[in-house]
């Protein structure tokens, strides 16, 4: 059986003694691997190699941090079908969806070469009497990140490329379901030049988070998964002073106003809420159509769609849509589909119960899709991160604008129209952190910043793009005089410019 360890100092680190989980293929259910899991000795080692190397990186210049990135964004071009593999084994989405991921990743890398320029401080002549002064952005130290498994390559692309260029040491807890293709996206890492000890990958979970939180050399933390988790991380990580920026889960609301292009909608709806099955934060998992006829019309594009979907393993190139990634997951998908049954929503679509010839141990699904949601129920409340839409209708937009706001989640949001005012107070007025116009996953590019509102984020600063460097940089201000024959004697007050 593969055992996956941890890559600490540039060399497979397994520790002795220490457990594993196992890790499944989800088009066939069978256990594939098994991950160490890091304890304290673990994080420990990293935070070591880390020190040792930190004195030298943050010493490079920035160009050659740069340069390093230029080679590292080559080498995962090179090396992309063998991630895209990985993540379509372990994680079960479709190969191009994998190579999606990896491209919204290299873009991140993209950002990182320009960082001579993202660095840039200012200077200022005379802010007093032969004084100036200069502002500076220098890395923080040893950072971390906390990735979900739903983005195995591009979630930890959101962070260490940034990190790292910022001139900073980063240590990388992946998740434990699909560790696969981040082992080897740290490997390539290495290839690229970039010393070890920069990059550390330890793999584990909660025991390791847990150390990593509770470690004294760690300054910054960047953590992405479910809300419950992004709210233990933050406020765990501000306990022990840290800087700490934790992005959580997501409801994402679809307006449909009556004047939108339907055939429009109907493919956005299916590529948001049935992509990778559902298991996106910016996935879309409620539409809220306005006026009458609006929904009506939308269940009639959408239900032979949804019908006809083309589920099937990951690596099958006819496959829209692969399993989902663990068996639990499946049962906890399966089980909101009973709830909304039970809590009187109608459902159109039942994707319970789909068996594959061949695949019978898969955890696949099939989409499904619930009309006459009210905001009451469990399946509109909370996250269910499978293949489940529902529909709420909504009498006006003023209704609907009000639904999307006060549901707890803040990530993403969408409306398709072809009235620009209304598409205008929209964006403008909900309450929402990324927001889509006729765009369903309003994901915004590496060179902008991803973050959502409400629960869905804590702490402060989104990921990756100029936030980023703020993120990953201590802002430092120098004032400095140099002797120039003038001395004005001891001054008792407050220095100004008065
Ligand atoms: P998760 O919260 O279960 O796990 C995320 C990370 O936290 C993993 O590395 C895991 O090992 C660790 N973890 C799990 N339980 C822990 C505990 N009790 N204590 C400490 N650490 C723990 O999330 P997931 O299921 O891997 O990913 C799906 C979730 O991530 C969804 O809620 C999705 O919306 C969210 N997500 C959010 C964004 C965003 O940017 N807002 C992006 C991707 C995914």
């Amino acid at each position: 059986m593969k055992l996956i360890d941890h890559l600490i100092n540039g060399k497979s680190a397994n520790f002795s003694g220490l457990s594993s989980t196992p890790v499944f293929n989800p088009a066939s259910g069978e256990e594939t691997a098994r991950v160490v899991s890091g304890t304290s000795d673990c994080i420990n080692a990293a935070v070591m190699s880390a020190k040792e190397i930190f004195p030298e990186w943050s010493n490079t210049t920035p160009i050659v941090r740069a340069r390093k990135m230029f080679k590292l964004k080559e080498l995962i071009e090179f090396r992309q079908n063998e991630l895209a593999k990985l993540i379509s084994q372990e994680h079960g989405k479709t190969f191009d969806d994998a190579l999606g991921e990896i491209g919204r990743g290299l873009e991140v890398v993209e950002f990182a070469c320009g960082i001579p320029s993202h660095l840039a401080g200012n200077y200022t002549s005379n802010v007093g009497r032969s004084i100036d002064s200069w502002s500076d952005y220098q890395p923080m130290g040893i950072c971390a990140g906390i990735t979900p498994f739903n983005f195995p390559v591009m979630v930890p692309m959101w962070m260490f490329p940034v990190a790292i260029a910022c001139g900073n040491c980063f240590i990388l807890k992946p998740s434990e379901r699909d560790p696969s293709s981040t082992r080897l996206l740290s490997e390539i890492v290495l290839e690229a030049g970039i010393p070890p000890g920069v990059l550390n990958l330890v793999n584990g979970g909660k025991e390791t988070v847990d150390a990593i939180l509770q470690h004294k050399d760690i300054t910054g933390v960047s953590f992405v998964g479910s809300t419950p988790i992004a709210e233990y991380v933050y406020s765990e990580a501000a306990k022990y002073g840290k800087k700490v920026q934790a992005m959580g889960g997501a409801k994402n609301h679809m307006v449909v106003m009556p004047d939108a292009d339907m055939e429009m909608v109907g493919d956005a709806i299916m590529g948001s809420v049935f992509g990778s099955a559902g298991e996106r934060c910016m996935a879309i998992s409620v539409v809220v159509p306005v006026g009458e006829g609006t929904g009506d019309k939308i269940k009639e594009i959408v239900k032979p769609k949804i019908e006809n979907l083309k589920i099937g393993p990951g690596l099958d190139p006819d496959s829209e849509m692969g399993p989902l990634v663990t068996s639990d997951h499946l049962q906890k998908v399966q089980n909101y589909i009973d709830k909304g049954v039970e809590e009187g929503a109608e459902l159109v679509v039942d994707g319970r119960n789909l068996k594959l010839q061949g695949y019978e141990n898969g955890f696949f699904i099939g989409g499904s899709f619930f009309d006459n949601v009210t905001t009451d129920m469990s399946i509109y409340k909370e996250e269910i991160f499978g293949p489940v839409l529902s529909m709420v209708r909504a009498r006006d937009f003023d209704y609907a604008l009000d639904i999307v706001n006060k549901h707890e989640y803040g990530n993403g949001t969408a409306i398709f129209t072809s009235n620009g005012g209304v598409a205008r107070k929209f964006s403008n007025e909900c309450q929402i952190g990324m927001v889509g116009v006729n765009v369903p996953i309003p994901v915004p590019v590496a060179y902008h910043s991803f973050g959502g509102w409400k629960r869905s984020a804590f702490g402060g600063h989104g990921v990756y793009g100029m936030e980023a460097v703020r993120f990953y940089t201590r802002l430092k201000t120098v004032t400095g005089r140099w002797p120039s024959g003038h001395h004005s004697g001891a001054q008792y007050t407050f220095p100004s410019n008065n």
